[in-house]
């Protein structure tokens, strides 16, 4: 038996907001040559995850899944969790402005 994680990204189309939950996915063969999965989440069998998520943020259930890795390759989807902290370097004089050579 095998057990890989999966972390399925999901949009929610009411708020648009965009989160990541995390399955845990066993493989395991049934007695008939089949490969079958289970889906656990904190440990808990679910369903496959698939469309129709819970939106976290304003609980409709209008919500588009995204294949895993998704938001790896679409980093500007997620809002960071924290603003960036200002920067603290202060800005002593004007930045010249370079002109490159067409
Ligand atoms: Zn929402």
């Amino acid at each position: 038996m095998e057990e890989e994680i999966r972390s399925l990204p999901f949009e929610c189309q009411e708020c648009w907001y965009v989160w990541e939950e995390e399955y845990h996915v066993r493989h395991f063969d049934d007695r008939h040559g089949n490969e079958r999965e289970i889906w656990l989440r904190s440990g808990v069998p679910v369903p496959p995850p698939s469309s129709g998520a819970i939106c976290p943020k304003c609980g409709c259930q209008h919500a588009t899944m995204f294949p895993a890795g998704y938001l790896s390759r679409h980093p500007e989807l997620m809002s960071p969790a924290e603003p960036a902290p200002p920067d603290a370097t202060p800005l002593l004089s004007p930045v010249q402005r370079r002109v490159y050579p067409l």
